[in-house]
């Protein structure tokens, strides 16, 4: 097949990109290079066409979509610092330049698997999360919730064109981590807290560290985003790709001092400390994983040690 991976550089898109190559599929990526980092196709790159682009673009956009049969759109404005500081830039690249994949996608009828979030859920109580439960958000005011009101467009949108005939699934990814995982980047608690483990500064735990996420390994998020997008059962679906056994912040904090051996200790902030007044957080986020595994016969197996492990490894070797 002939792949477009949007974001193809990213921490998630590049291990997509690994995965397809390996697969011997043919494999287009167009990044910007904003968040993403051409070291993370160090491995693959003379096996793939790179175009350095903006998603923005839309006649570049249309060219790449016409010469795939499957586009894989993780191109986006991720982590919550980012959308914070840069809410404007945010909303722009995942509402316009999503729309610019999606709508190139229908013009030559191509194959859409659209990445979306479960911020999608924001801050409901309702657990595990299911595919098709309400949302419950905050105020517009709180640009946090601008993420997941983005990429609500975005499913509406692909959803819209499905009833007109556009091939599409869509995946919501529950706190990927792995190697690849970049502080500047991504951010991600995971990448904050193993970084400052190693370099034995205090881990920044937010708040008193109760919250919880649900911690997925990135092999597992790449293999539910190729299930939903290439297995026909999943045509037309939202899915859930997340492991759903629960982690607490500080727990998370504890396991990653003693894997590390680091000498750091736990320094609660505040959430004002971090972001500034009228910051909002998800208390708690598990994800109904049942649709995954009937449609697809997905799961997310990859254990929370097992995976850290993995990522500790990737780093030291490659942060000497
Ligand atoms: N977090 C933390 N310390 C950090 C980074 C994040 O305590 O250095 C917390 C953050 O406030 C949130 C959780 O960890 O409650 C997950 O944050 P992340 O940005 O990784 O993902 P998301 O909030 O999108 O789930």
């Amino acid at each position: 097949m002939r792949t477009l991976v949007t974001g193809g550089a990213g921490y998630i898109g590049s291990h997509l990109v690994d995965r397809l190559v390996h697969l011997n599929h043919e494999v287009t990526v167009i990044d910007d290079l904003s968040t993403g980092n051409l070291t993370n196709l160090q491995a693959v790159h003379s096996d793939i066409r790179f175009v350095e682009a903006t998603i923005l673009d839309a006649d570049i956009v249309e060219t790449l979509v016409g010469d795939a049969d499957v586009v894989f759109h993780l191109a986006a404005a991720v982590g919550v610092g980012h959308i914070i500081e840069q809410p404007l830039r945010s909303l722009v690249i995942n509402t316009k330049g999503a729309e610019n994949v999606i709508t190139a996608c229908v013009k030559h009828d191509r194959k859409l698997l659209l990445a979306s979030t479960s911020e999608i859920y924001g801050k409901t109580a309702k657990m595990p999360m299911s595919e098709d439960d309400d949302r419950v958000l905050g105020s517009t005011t709180i640009a946090r919730w601008g993420y997941s009101t983005a990429k609500a467009i975005d499913e509406h949108l692909a959803l819209a064109h499905a009833e007109h005939g556009l091939r599409m699934s869509i995946v919501r990814y529950f706190n990927s981590y792995g190697p690849r995982l970049d502080p500047r980047g991504y951010g991600s608690v995971v990448a904050n807290l193993m970084r400052q483990a190693i370099d034995n500064e205090p881990l920044t735990v937010h708040g008193d560290g109760s919250q919880t996420r649900c911690f997925t390994y990135v092999d597992d998020t790449v293999e539910g985003t190729l299930r939903a997008a290439l297995d026909l059962r999943g045509e037309g679906k939202i899915f859930n790709v997340g492991n759903d056994h629960e982690t607490s912040i500080i727990d998370l904090a504890t396991t990653i001092i003693a894997m590390t051996g680091s000498s750091s200790a736990v320094q609660h902030i505040s959430y004002e400390q971090r972001f500034g007044k009228g910051f909002e957080d998800t208390k708690r986020r598990i994800p109904d994983v049942q649709r995954a595994r009937d449609v697809l016969d997905f799961n997310a197996g990859v254990a929370l040690q097992d995976g850290l492990q993995r990522t500790l490894a990737w780093w030291r070797a490659t942060h000497r």
